[in-house]
């Protein structure tokens, strides 16, 4: 008989397996506990339990890790996790230091069926979806390894993969992150490249977490040619379940717009920008494109980024530069690709 991963059941599954193997209760609480909170990463961890008690329980069941094959680190402080999967898939995810802040890139997908032109993600192809567990594990294996006071404080689903392309596993580790891992719904944020339908069925879903979305471009005709999930989903679709998607108190959409010279950092496009969300409570992250090689688009140069900015906060949006970390480790949105078996 196979031994039961318990990282990989779901609260209901994990009660389920406490009732059949004869334990009481309270010991799904308990297992909840040391593997979201406090980072079991064996049975044998569990020092609350009695030696017999771990003995017993590890002749029918394990807890997974994911395996860290590389951590390398950037002169700007950021940190790429390279993770290996139980069938040797492989993975990245991103620490970016800011200020108060430590966000954590995480991964939803092996690769990205997406092809846009402009990520190195979408030209390696999808490997496959992530389950739950993996996409969650990326958190606990990095906040363990973690030496104190440092603390993770933002999670951002930025990583490889579209994470409404494989939209059960991630609202299941949306709902372990908040509910099992206690992280407040405020601190993380899920990105889209724009499967509108799905952006309907997460706010029914999945805990009310932070949306952000992969713009990109002011045209349809632009965005078919960068990003072809818009030729299924064009502009005004996206934009419509954008409008619809329920709101708390002082949250806004977030909306990512890498700027590829020449194609979209025109000062039209700045001005379709402001029109196109209109009415839509937003914050604009400006994205300077990334190079990565064999790339056909180029970055546009600093004063072109600006004066991209300057219109879009004279007509009182709320627009950033997004400061690219990590390139020196191909660790900047776009540049991840990981290692795959093989
Ligand atoms: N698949 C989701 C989540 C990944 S987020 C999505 O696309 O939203 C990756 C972010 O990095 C996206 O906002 C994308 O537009 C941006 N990005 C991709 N390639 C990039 C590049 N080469 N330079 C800068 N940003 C890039
Ligand atoms: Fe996939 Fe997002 Fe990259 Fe597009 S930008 S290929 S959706 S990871």
């Amino acid at each position: 008989m196979s031994k039961i991963n318990l990282k990989a059941l779901s609260k209901q599954e994990l009660e389920a397996f406490v009732l059949n193997s004869g334990m009481p209760a309270f010991r799904t609480k308990q297992l909840l506990h040391w593997i979201y909170e406090k980072h079991a990463r064996s049975i044998q961890g569990i020092t609350e339990f009695s030696k017999d008690l771990r003995d017993k329980l590890s002749q029918i069941a394990y807890i997974s890790n994911l395996e860290l094959l590389e951590r390398p680190v950037s002169k700007d402080g950021t940190e790429k996790f390279l993770f290996g999967l139980e069938d040797r898939e492989s993975i990245e995810s991103v620490l970016i230091p800011d200020e108060d802040r430590l966000t954590l890139c995480i991964s939803s997908q092996a690769g990205c069926a997406m092809g846009c032109r402009f990520c190195l993600t979408g030209r390696t192809g999808l490997k496959r979806n992530l389950k739950a567990h993996e996409i969650a594990d990326q958190i606990i294996s990095v906040d363990s390894r973690l030496i104190a006071p440092r603390k993770i404080t933002n999670i951002v689903l930025m990583g490889m993969g579209e994470p409404l392309a494989n939209f059960e596993n991630v609202v299941e580790a949306l709902w372990r992150m908040t509910g099992l891992m206690k992280i407040s719904t405020k601190k993380i944020t899920l990105s889209t490249s724009g499967i509108a339908p799905k952006i309907r069925e997460l706010a029914e879903k999945a805990p009310m977490v932070n949306l952000a979305i992969s713009l990109n471009a002011t045209t349809d005709a632009v965005r078919d040619y960068v990003m072809p999930v818009n030729k299924t989903y064009p502009i005004a679709t996206l934009l419509e379940a954008c409008r619809a998607f329920p709101l708390a108190t002082r949250r806004r959409i977030y909306f990512e717009y890498v700027l590829l010279q020449g194609i979209n950092d025109t000062p039209d496009d700045a001005q379709r920008l402001i029109k196109l969300l209109k009415g839509i409570p937003s914050k604009v992250n400006l994205i300077p494109f990334n190079a990565f090689e064999g790339a056909e688009f180029e970055r546009p140069d600093g004063s072109r980024v600006l004066a991209f900015q300057e219109i879009l906060v004279n007509a009182q949006m709320t627009a950033f530069i997004r400061k690219s970390k990590g390139q020196d480790i191909l660790a900047a949105c776009g540049q991840l690709k990981a290692k795959y078996k093989g």
